[in-house]
């Protein structure tokens, strides 16, 4: 177990041990999932593409119509002073805006003051199997794009869940859910990639577009493959050469089976392995990369 007593947190405007972080039962963000967050990843002491998740993370803010006291400068150093509170090298910093509590007595969103929690902790991994996760396509279909933008990192996870759950039942690890018309789009935190010859496809839509996803498009595509981005159909990725997932809750993540399937020869094929590496090389780079003053 990722020891999490180990985080710090800042609640009102103070950093705290992760273990005295509090927040109001009443806060939105806990009752109605009325929230928007994102997840940023330290490795080897340096924020990994901050700005990108900065981007996001504000992008989302305005599309729920949210806002914080904060610029992303004064962002930065507030994610900066947990990590370094928690003294940790390799961390998963999450930032967190709900909607916070209405004036009492009242229903009306308009009147809830908006409130921004942050924390860092030990670096989590969205599986512990290296060597190829099982993966379960779900039936469970995910929040329809019409009713909940899956483009605003959000805690809308019931479908996810029971996807998991369904997974576990059927001797899976993980699971992903479909769109409407039966095509994969994502899992619990996760994007989906399925290679074949040079090309790779990946969902278009239905999806939050991850920026480990688009690390992953951007390097592809360097290496000359050709990436597109459409319906990822569960055949399609069942006969695949190689399937890999994407998180920064562990990069890029190779998939070894869906469904009854074996995908290649069950080890992690020669494209994911490339990517990996690469993706873990972008790290020590200045251009993505943000060194902690510990
Ligand atoms: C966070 C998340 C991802 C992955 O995004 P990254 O920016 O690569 O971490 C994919 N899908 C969902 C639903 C997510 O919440």
């Amino acid at each position: 177990m990722t020891d999490v007593t180990k985080g710090f947190a800042y609640v009102d405007a103070r950093i705290v041990p992760i273990s005295e972080a509090k927040i109001s039962l009443l806060d939105w963000g806990f009752l109605h999932s009325d929230a928007t967050y994102d997840v940023v990843h330290v490795w080897d002491g340096k924020f990994f593409r901050l700005d990108d998740h900065l981007e996001r993370f504000f992008s989302s803010m305005e599309k729920l119509r949210m806002s914080i006291p904060y610029t992303r400068e004064e962002l930065k150093l507030v994610l900066s002073n947990c990590v370094k509170a928690s003294g940790l090298r390799e961390a998963y910093v999450e930032m967190i805006t709900t909607r916070g509590l209405p004036k009492p007595g009242s229903r009306d969103p308009r009147t809830c003051t908006n409130q921004f929690f942050a924390f860092a902790i030990p670096f989590v991994w969205i599986t512990k199997s290296q060597n190829g996760l099982h993966l379960i396509v779900s039936s469970k279909q995910r929040i329809p794009v019409e009713s909940v933008d899956p483009a605003v990192k959000n805690y809308h996870w019931l479908d996810f869940v029971m996807g998991q759950f369904e997974a576990f039942d059927r001797g899976g690890e993980t699971a992903v859910v479909v769109d409407s018309q039966g095509n994969i789009t994502e899992g619990p935190g996760f994007n989906i990639f399925a290679v074949k010859d040079t090309e790779i496809i990946t969902p278009a839509s239905g999806i939050l577009e991850g920026i480990t996803r688009k690390t992953a498009i951007e390097l592809a595509t360097d290496y000359g493959y050709k990436v597109i981005q459409g319906n990822l159909a569960p055949e399609y990725a069942r006969c695949a050469n190689e399937v890999f997932a994407t998180s920064t809750a562990g990069g890029i993540l190779p998939i070894t089976k869906i469904d009854d399937k074996i995908i290649g020869n069950g080890a992690m094929g020669p494209v994911t392995q490339k990517l990996q590496d690469a993706y873990w090389s972008l790290h020590n780079n200045p251009q993505y990369s943000l060194a902690i003053d510990y």
